[in-house]
C-alpha cells in the first residue's frame, strides 16, 4: 500500500499516518519526500482498513499494489534508487562498469587481471574466489581462504571496491571480513530464498542475477525477498536490505549459437516496473568475446545503468569463460564508448535515470 499525502499536508498529519500504521497495525512505513510526501507501507497490508486511513488530515489518495514484488516496484517506490558501494554510486543517472576475470584462478592471474581492468577504465572489480559451475568437473576456484586472500589483494592493489559471488550461506562471514564490498547472487541460485533472506539482515549491497529461466516476476520477487525484511506473519520484522542491483544476463532459448538469449527490450521494461538500479552482463550472456562489444553499447543504449564483463590478461589460458572474456585494450575501448553513448543519450533527452531522497522510518 502506498500513501499520497496531499500537497499542503503538515509533517505532523504525515507523522500521524505513519503512527496510526505502526501502532494498529505493526507494520513499517518508508517516506518518500520530494514535492509532496509518499508513504509506502512495508508488510502484507492487507490488514489495513484502507477507509480509516483515507480518512486522516492530510491524506489524499491510499493506493493498493498488487504486484508480488512490492518492495522492488516503482509503484511502491516511483524515484531511481541510488546504491552505494565505497565512492561509486550505481543507479540513478550514472554509468557504473563491474569488470574483471570471471574466476580468481592464481594470485599472478588475479593481480594481472585486476590492473587491466583498473586501467581500462572499471568502477567495480569482480572479484570472484567461488565459482557456481553446471558441472563439477569444472574449474570451481582455489580453496576458499585462499581465494579471499587474492580478492582482498585485488583490492589493495587497485584500490577499487570489489564484487563477489556468495554460493553457500556459510561463507558470508568470510566474505565481509575479507572486504568484499557487494555479494552477487548468481543465475544458479537465483531464488534460493534462504540466501536471498540472509542478506535481508544485512546493507550491504548485492547485484542479484535472475536465473536461466526466470521470468521478470520471478526475479523481481527475489529482489523483494531481498529488500522486505519479511517474516512468514507477513510483519516487516527488520528493515530488510534495500541495495539491491539487478543484473540482466539473458535466459536459454532455442538458439544454440548464443549462450544465452538477451531480450534488450527487457532493459527498458524492467526500469519501468523497478526503481532499482539496473546493469546488464554482455559476457555471460553473448558467450563470445566477439560480441561482447556490441551487446555491451546495445545494453547501454537500450537504458542499462552499467554493465558487468570479464576481462582477463590471458584468455586463451583462462580456466573458465576465457571465451568470453576480453583484453584490457578492447575493454577500455568499450568502456570509453559506452560513457559516450550514455552522455549522447542524456544530450539526444533520452532519460537516463532520476535520483531521489529517501528517508527510511
Ligand atoms: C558470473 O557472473 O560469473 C556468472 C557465473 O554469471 P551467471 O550467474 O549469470 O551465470
Ligand atoms: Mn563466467
Amino acid at each position: 500500500m502506498i500513501i499520497h499525502m496531499a500537497a499542503g499536508a503538515t509533517p505532523d498529519q504525515t507523522q500521524r499516518v505513519i503512527d496510526r500504521i505502526t501502532r494498529d497495525y505493526g507494520l513499517r512505513c518508508e517516506t518518500i519526500v520530494s514535492d509532496t510526501t509518499v508513504i509506502g507501507v512495508k508488510g502484507i497490508a492487507g490488514i489495513i482498513d484502507e477507509g480509516r486511513i483515507s480518512e486522516l488530515p492530510g491524506v489524499e489518495s491510499v493506493i493498493r499494489i498488487t504486484e508480488k514484488y512490492k518492495d522492488a516496484s516503482r509503484t511502491f517506490h516511483p524515484e531511481d534508487t541510488v546504491v552505494r558501494a565505497g565512492r561509486v554510486a550505481i543507479g540513478g543517472d550514472n554509468l557504473t562498469v563491474f569488470g574483471g576475470p570471471c574466476a580468481i584462478e592464481s594470485e599472478q592471474q588475479a593481480l594481472e587481471s585486476a590492473r587491466i581492468s583498473r586501467d581500462a577504465g572499471v568502477d567495480i572489480l569482480r572479484a570472484f574466489p567461488d565459482k557456481s559451475r553446471t558441472s563439477p568437473y569444472d574449474y570451481r576456484g582455489l580453496e576458499l581462504s585462499r581465494g579471499l586472500e587474492i580478492a582482498s589483494a585485488m583490492k589493495a592493489e587497485t584500490g577499487l571496491p570489489i564484487v563477489s559471488e556468495l554460493i553457500d550461506l556459510r561463507h558470508l562471514d568470510a566474505f565481509l571480513n575479507a572486504g568484499v564490498d557487494i555479494i552477487q547472487i548468481g543465475a544458479r541460485s537465483a531464488q534460493y530464498s534462504p540466501l536471498l533472506e540472509e542478506l535481508s539482515r544485512l546493507d550491504v549491497p548485492v547485484i542479484l542475477k535472475h536465473g536461466f529461466g526466470n521470468d521478470m516476476n520471478e526475479w523481481l520477487s527475489a529482489a523483494a525477498y531481498i529488500m522486505s525484511g519479511i517474516d512468514r506473519e507477513g510483519r516487516s520484522a527488520r528493515y530488510g536490505n534495500r541495495n539491491v542491483i539487478l543484473c540482466y544476463r539473458g535466459i536459454k532459448a532455442f538458439e544454440a549459437s548464443t549462450r544465452f538469449a538477451a531480450d534488450i527490450s527487457m532493459i527498458p521494461l524492467v526500469r519501468s516496473k523497478s526503481h532499482l538500479p539496473l546493469i546488464a552482463d554482455p559476457s555471460h550472456s553473448s558467450g563470445d568475446r566477439k560480441l561482447v562489444e556490441r551487446v555491451a553499447y546495445g545494453f547501454i543504449a537500450a537504458g542499462a545503468h552499467g554493465i558487468e564483463f570479464d576481462i582477463h590478461s590471458n584468455p586463451a589460458e583462462a580456466l573458465c569463460d576465457g571465451k568470453q572474456a576480453v583484453l584490457g585494450g578492447e575493454a577500455k575501448r568499450i568502456i570509453d564508448n559506452m560513457r559516450r553513448i550514455h552522455s549522447l543519450l542524456d544530450g539526444l533527452g533520452v532519460e537516463t535515470g532520476s535520483v531521489g531522497r529517501v528517508a527510511a522510518k
